[in-house]
């Protein structure tokens, strides 16, 4: 049987597992192993970075195709998998749910880096709302360090923060009424977030609008050109029930 490797750790490399071994595939879904308790996949997953580009070659001899549904913002393991499938010809397809972009607001200010973000949010507001999840928190410190912030982060970072910050750990999905009262009730002035893109946490973008609070939005990270992309679980699907109808 065809046998798919998921680059996973999003909700659509969850949903797109799920479609997959409800359709009788094999799949093994692939975590990088940062949060204490990941929400699972169903099906097989193996946890752990796979050791760089020749340590997922490796892991690629046991699979037929690569389906890398990771987060926009997961530029590493994306490039890693370009390399090793391009070097072993294994056939690659990137599920990448679609940036905001086209939602736009006038009140948002795009940026090209989290430090760009941190001066610019610095300059907007004095209490931001910051959700641009805990591995790049230490980054918005120089900048932020007597602003009033709310972090908002899965997992409590390593590094300290300033005595000004408050941190709120949660996951999401999140609904607009809870993000209204907690942006109103922090009498947030800048709220800051990447382009993660989908519906998960859009609400948080409804409720900036809503409020009239400026939104700083970090532009996501450039891609490798010439690998096959689609936007949603189900051209994920097709692509790999049409690979394993002619790999047999
Ligand atoms: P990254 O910078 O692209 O990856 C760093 C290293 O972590 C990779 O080189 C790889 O280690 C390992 N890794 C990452 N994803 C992996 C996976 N799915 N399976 C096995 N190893 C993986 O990624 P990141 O930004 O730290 O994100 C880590 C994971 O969290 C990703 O899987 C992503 O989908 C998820 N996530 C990220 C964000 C975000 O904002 N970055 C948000 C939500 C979820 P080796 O080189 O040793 O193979």
């Amino acid at each position: 049987m065809t046998k798919i490797l998921l680059l996973g750790g999003t909700a659509e490399a969850r949903a797109l597992a799920e479609v997959l071994i409800t359709a009788g595939l094999d799949v093994t879904s692939s975590l990088a192993g940062r949060i204490a308790d990941p929400r699972l996949p169903v099906g097989d997953v193996r946890i752990g970075g796979f050791g760089g580009i020749e340590g997922l070659r490796m892991e690629l001899a046991d699979y037929a195709a690569v389906v890398d549904a990771t987060h926009p913002f997961a530029r590493n393991i994306s490039a890693n998998a370009v390399a090793a499938c391009t070097a072993d010809g294994v056939p690659l397809l990137r599920l990448e749910r679609p940036g905001w972009a086209a939602r736009a607001s006038t009140s948002w200010h795009w940026v090209d880096s989290h430090d760009d973000a941190a001066a610019t949010a610095a300059k907007l507001g004095r209490r931001p709302f910051l959700t641009v999840g805990r591995q790049e928190m230490d980054r918005f410190i120089p900048d932020l360090r007597h602003h009033s912030v709310l972090a908002r982060v899965v997992q409590t970072p390593e590094t300290p923060l300033p005595a000004t910050w408050r941190l709120l750990t949660s996951r999401g999905p999140y609904a607009l009424p809870d993000e209204l009262h907690l942006m109103r009730d922090h009498h947030t002035d800048v709220l800051i977030t990447k382009d993660s893109g989908g519906e998960h946490t859009w609400p948080k973008m409804a409720a900036a609008e809503s409020l009239g609070v400026p939104v700083v939005v970090v532009r996501r990270p450039a891609r490798a050109p010439g690998v096959p992309t689609v936007h949603d679980v189900a051209e994920a699907a097709a692509w790999v029930h049409d690979l394993a109808r002619v790999s047999g």
